[in-house]
């Protein structure tokens, strides 16, 4: 089985909800719409206090090449635009609409068939992505019409899904995997012919065996041509794009390079389906599978969200908080964020919310550095972590800068492994940002 070829880690998989039958939520009392809930610039509101919208409709205007549009997902009257807190800890611009009704709009076709074939050009299954707004569901949230628009000179040679999902806990990519094939694989042939290739890997990790085994049989089934799925070993954090890269087509992605220049343009599986909607059935992102999950935690189980529906509400249904929660993470244990609060709306990054218990969730006391390099040979980017955390903690920041920080993807592996308790990424996710904003003041 293939794989990545520097560092790595074997976290417990804890996948309680793995299985689980993707349930809908019911519609929230009022959504919380965040307009710049992606990578990139914010969107600009364009509907206002008192306006009434339906389901589907436009109500961000993207703000630039780097941003996305964003729609309502509900149907009601606009209350008001106001800056409410998300999962990054920080406040921004909302716009909240008091749910009446479920009315869509009558372009979205709701209906379960399959729609097969696509008549669109290139340019205008772009054009729909970037109407529809999708971005990278993955957590990344960079919108996914600029993954297609490969920068002059690069030309795209494979097209790389990501169904790997190698963060502890998470399934809803999984369960979505063995509920949506076909969706899935037509989704990759748009992208296919938006990129104006004929091949495409499926990387799959081999404790989803399922899923692997039931792609096989739909490419066969459905006669799709120049889509292959690799089987990949398990091994945290294969879901990287450079890790996946690596793992699937052996290329390596050079320091501060982006996929396309190993001729490579990488997409979520999830990401893949919301194309295959937008494409297809003229639906805009305004859902999205969460995983709720935590070892205490009632009934851990994937669930599929309305966009703005505060967290709670979706916690609800796997039966409420534990008791014992000593943290609560947006996202997996490795690269998630823990939240102050489940007042925050669902986004288009939320893949899942971990009940940490009190007893996961203390942190050991941190001892002196042994040297023992478990951190260096653990991580993926083939940084070393105790170095790039002395340089944080001591203000070194053109040594920082040098050693490559702006390298590091936050998987948390180098914490994870080692055995003096180092808050590794604590410190390297601050040095890099301080390193960043470094290096943006020196290029202006
Ligand atoms: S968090 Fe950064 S430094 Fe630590 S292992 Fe991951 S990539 Fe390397
Ligand atoms: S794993 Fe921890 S103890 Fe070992 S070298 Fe790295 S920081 Fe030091």
């Amino acid at each position: 089985m293939k794989t990545f070829k520097i560092g790595g880690v074997h976290p417990e998989e804890n996948k309680f909800s793995a299985g689980k039958t993707i349930i809908t939520t019911p519609l929230p009392k009022q959504a919380i719409i965040p307009v710049a809930a992606y990578l990139g610039a914010p969107s600009v509101p364009i509907v206002a206090k008192g306006d009434m919208v339906k389901v589907g409709q436009l109500i961000g205007q993207s703000g630039g090449f780097i941003s996305s549009n964003v729609h309502s997902s509900v149907s009601g009257k606009v209350a008001k635009i106001e800056d409410s807190l998300d999962a990054s800890g920080y406040k921004r611009s909302s716009i909240f609409i008091d749910v009446d009704g479920d009315e869509w709009l009558e372009n979205i076709d709701r209906s379960p068939e399959l729609v097969r074939e696509c008549h669109l050009s290139p340019e205008e299954i772009i054009k729909k992505i970037a109407d529809a707004g999708i971005v990278g569901l993955g957590g990344a949230t960079f919108p996914a019409h600029v993954k297609l628009s490969p920068p002059p000179g690069k030309t795209a040679e494979v097209l790389i899904i990501n169904a790997v999902e190698c963060e502890p806990y998470l399934t809803c990519d999984h369960e979505l995997m063995l509920e949506k094939p076909n969706e899935i694989l037509v989704g990759v042939t748009i992208l296919m012919k938006a990129l104006k290739i004929n091949r495409a890997i499926i990387g799959i990790e081999n404790n989803k065996k399922d899923a692997i085994e039931l792609f096989k049989k739909q490419i066969k089934s459905l006669n799709i041509q120049g889509v292959e799925i690799v089987d990949l070993k398990v091994q945290y954090p294969q879901g990287g794009e450079k890790q996946l890269i690596d793992a699937a087509i052996g290329r390596q992605v050079p320091s501060g390079a982006l996929p396309i220049e190993v001729g490579a343009v990488v997409m979520n599986v999830a990401t893949t389906f919301a194309v295959y909607e937008a494409v297809q059935k003229n639906k805009p992102l305004i859902d999205r599978v969460v995983t709720i999950t935590g070892k205490s935690v009632k009934t851990p189980g994937n669930f599929l969200v309305r966009l703005g529906t505060p967290l709670a509400n979706v916690v609800e249904q796997a039966g409420r908080m534990p008791e014992d929660t000593g943290k609560i993470v947006a996202g997996g244990p490795m690269m998630g964020r823990a939240v102050v609060s489940l007042d925050i709306p669902t986004a288009k990054g939320s893949a899942g919310v971990l009940f940490m218990t009190e007893k996961e969730a203390h942190r050991m006391q941190i001892r002196n550095c042994i040297r023992c390099a478990k951190c260096v040979n653990g991580c993926p980017m083939g940084l070393n972590p105790t170095e790039l955390m002395n340089f944080t903690e001591y203000e070194v920041w053109d040594k920082a800068e040098k050693c490559a920080i702006t390298d590091c993807i936050e998987c948390g592996s180098c914490s994870y492994i080692c055995p003096a308790y180092r808050p590794l990424l604590d410190y390297i996710r601050l040095g890099k940002g301080k390193v960043m904003t470094i290096i943006r003041g020196r290029n202006k």
